[in-house]
């Protein structure tokens, strides 16, 4: 490593909390490579953990964030700026048709605003539990941690925020058992990310759905990672055909300029009113603007065929890794969300792989978690999985 890229890593070390394990420094990103300060090219199938979808510093992004921010970048949610509702329609015009958005920064501070909205809608009724999934992640702050399904993550931040419990994901039965007349709402990923890719079984998914309506509860879907293309629809419940009362967003929506969202269906509409829900940078000007352009390119550009194509022909090239390997236990995931659930830990596989060039993270301990950008080429699936081959048979 330069001495520059040392020099900065241990001011880094010095001056930022230490919160995250990390060692690798990047300065520049192009689709679906990064560079760190030595020149050395890395294949980034992470993406930012499934945020820029669309490759790094796509050109239709970068431009409309110049273009924006040279000309309003923030004016507060006390005045009315031109891109928030184009965003909005955007956003409703794709999902519920009729309904409406509120605009956030982050993918916590998004599923905040939703259990906000359920214990709101629940209030007159009793009505304050959401039960979410064993595994589930949906964020560090308080309320989001407590309905995180890990508790690793609440361990010495208790006590937990009340009003939360866990089910087994795809397990109907536990839910139904579960489903009192204090619970409000219904919490979950359609595919379980940090869980270890899973996705939620189609009957199961429906089901749920079913018994929300009969039991008078609010399902919500948890769509920070899984939304926004990642699974090959724009929104992931949109291939089970299965609606949520509202649904959450982040990571990929503003391709990563911060910016995070709520939707919620028409009915919903006079729960949160003027003055009992806020975020001073919610919706900024720039913010909208980048995420216009990222949902403008993904239709323009047809990226949801596209994907759809690329994760066909990765998950066959997966498939013959799989025939080859004894330790690779199960492929997992949807679109480009992929996961390769192994025998043990992954890490000395992802070592492995960094190494040699690829980038891809964990999921859970024992899963591979491969995010690459939606724009992806069968050439760089074919060298990512070459890699992959190589890490796994120690090479
Ligand atoms: N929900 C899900 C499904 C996530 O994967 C994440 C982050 O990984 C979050 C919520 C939290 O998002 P953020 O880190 O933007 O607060």
């Amino acid at each position: 490593m330069s001495e520059h890229s040392d020099n900065i890593i241990s001011i880094y070390r010095k001056y930022v909390l230490q919160t995250y394990a990390n060692d690798l420094l990047f300065v520049r990103g192009k689709g679906s490579s990064l560079w760190d300060a030595d020149g050395r090219e890395y294949l980034d199938f992470t993406m930012g953990i499934s945020v820029c979808n669309l490759g790094h510093c796509h050109p239709a992004v970068t431009k409309a964030i110049r273009q924006q921010a040279a000309k309003l970048v923030h004016i507060s949610n006390l005045y009315i700026n031109e891109l928030q509702p184009v965003l909005a329609q955007k956003l409703v015009s794709n999902s519920f048709g009729e309904g409406a958005a509120f605009f956030c920064n982050s993918g916590a501070e998004a599923n905040e605003g939703m259990i906000k909205l359920a214990r709101k809608w629940g209030s007159d009724k009793g009505r304050f539990e959401i039960i979410t999934m064993d595994d589930s992640f949906h964020g560090r702050t308080l309320a989001t941690l407590a309905a995180t399904g890990r508790a690793k993550y609440r361990k010495g931040f208790e006590p937990d925020t009340p009003g939360f419990s866990h089910v087994p994901f795809n397990n109907l039965q536990a839910l139904e058992e579960k489903i009192s007349d204090r619970t409000c709402a219904v919490m979950l990923e359609p595919v379980q990310g940090e869980g270890g890719i899973i996705p939620a079984d189609a009957e199961y998914l429906k089901a749920v759905r079913a018994l929300c309506d009969r039991k008078g509860v609010l399902l919500l879907f948890d769509e920070v990672q899984c939304g926004m293309g990642r699974t090959g629809t724009l929104f992931a419940w949109q291939a089970y055909g299965v609606q949520p009362d509202a649904f959450s967003l982040a990571k990929a929506l503003g391709n990563g300029y911060p910016i995070g969202a709520f939707v919620i269906r028409e009915g919903l509409r006079g729960v949160l009113t003027a003055g009992t829900h806020a975020s001073t940078f919610g919706g900024t000007p720039l913010a909208c603007a980048a995420a216009c352009a990222v949902l403008d390119t993904i239709e323009s550009k047809k990226l949801l065929e596209r994907s759809n194509k690329m994760s066909r022909y990765f998950f066959r090239k997966l498939r013959a890794l799989q025939k080859k390997y004894s330790a690779i236990r199960e492929l997992r995931g949807k679109g480009l969300m992929i996961g390769i659930a192994m025998e043990g830990d992954v890490k000395e596989y992802l070592k492995r792989a960094r190494e040699k060039g690829l980038l891809v993270i964990s999921a859970g301990e024992n899963v591979i978690r491969i995010l690459p950008p939606l724009t992806v080429s069968r050439k760089e699936i074919d060298r990512a999985v070459d890699i992959i081959d190589q890490s796994v048979g120690g090479s």
